[in-house]
């Protein structure tokens, strides 16, 4: 591990958690142990992830509705335009508004064919995120985080068009970016330079996947256009049934991309969980965080 030096740590970082809504009673109990871990780092947000084609929504509330009961965290939903018409998004987020959701990651989405399938919006539907954050604003004054890609959204035939629809996004109102997840700093540091060259100045948040299972980060990342580089896979190398020191390497791995990261001047990191604490709580404390630290303490956790 490098030594940070000078760099900025502990009170000076801001970090978000990112979870998805459970599908058994099992991967509940699992989400909120993960939840009661992460929250006394004080987040500035913890998202609740929309599943594929809107297929979480009442997961996906109720996740947000028990942080709100039983939480001081401040929740973000993220929502998207699939398979929807701009009612029945606009329903869904008055929902949302009505259980006291006031920040969404707001989002196109993918076909429900699968990531890499040819998107089609609805016939009365919001086409795209930029569309859909103009919708939100004009509904209510939501905090609205969106997407950003670092390697270009594999749809996007080029950086222009990936960025001016990134520019659309902030022209409608959204007001903080996370990026795809990706491995290569220098690649973040450049597509970071490029937005700012296109006058768009809201925080480029990156988004940080600890690696639990390297074979599945890389069959997803061929899917969502994030590169692997040949570094990464060679530290998973022959790991794939050693746990124990692929979760080590994991630990390494992401402690290095953080702290190069800080180095560099990033002070916001937004974490994808997967719903597991124990990474990401390593890396938070490697960034000087400590816990409790005040607004994030978690008053009850009933029956987690
Ligand atoms: P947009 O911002 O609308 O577009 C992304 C890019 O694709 C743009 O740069 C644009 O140039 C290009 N593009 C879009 N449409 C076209 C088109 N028709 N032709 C050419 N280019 C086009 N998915 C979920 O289902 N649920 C989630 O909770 C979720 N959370 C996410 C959180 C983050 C931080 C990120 C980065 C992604 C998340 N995703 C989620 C995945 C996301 O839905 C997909 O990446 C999706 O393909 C694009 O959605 P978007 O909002 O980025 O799209």
């Amino acid at each position: 591990l490098r030594r940070s030096g000078p760099s900025p740590l502990g009170d000076s970082m801001n970090v978000s958690f990112e979870f998805f809504p459970p599908r058994s009673g099992d991967m509940e109990s699992q989400l909120w142990e993960s939840i009661m871990r992460l929250a006394p780092f004080g987040p500035d947000f913890v998202s609740v992830t929309y599943g594929a084609g809107g297929s979480t929504r009442q997961p996906t509330l109720a996740t947000i509705k028990r942080i709100l009961e039983e939480t001081e965290l401040s929740p973000a939903a993220h929502l998207t335009c699939v398979n929807a018409s701009r009612e029945q998004v606009d329903a869904v987020a008055r929902e949302f508004w009505q259980a006291g959701v006031r920040h969404f990651v707001a989002l196109r989405g993918d076909a429900p064919e699968g990531i890499g399938t040819a998107y089609n919006a609805h016939p009365d539907g919001y086409r795209n995120a930029a569309e859909l954050v103009a919708g939100l604003k004009a509904f209510a004054d939501f905090e609205i985080t969106v997407s950003a890609y670092p390697e270009k959204h594999p749809e996007s035939p080029d950086f222009m068009t990936d960025i001016d629809m990134l520019k659309r996004k902030v022209d409608n109102g959204a007001t903080r970016a996370i990026t795809q997840f990706f491995f290569d700093n220098d690649t973040y540091e450049r597509y970071v330079e490029r937005v700012r060259r296109a006058g768009i100045y809201i925080p480029i948040v990156p988004g940080i996947l600890p690696v639990h299972n390297f074979q599945q980060v890389a069959k997803f990342a061929g899917l969502c256009g994030a590169s692997i580089p040949d570094w990464l896979a060679t530290r998973f190398e022959g790991l794939d049934k050693d746990p124990q020191t692929r979760a080590l390497v994991a630990a390494a791995v992401a402690a290095d991309q953080v702290m190069d990261l800080v180095e560099r001047g990033v002070q916001d990191f937004h974490f994808y969980t997967m719903n597991r604490a124990q990474l990401v709580y390593a890396i938070c404390h490697l960034l000087g965080l400590r816990a409790p630290k005040a607004g994030g303490t978690v008053t009850s956790i009933a029956a987690a």
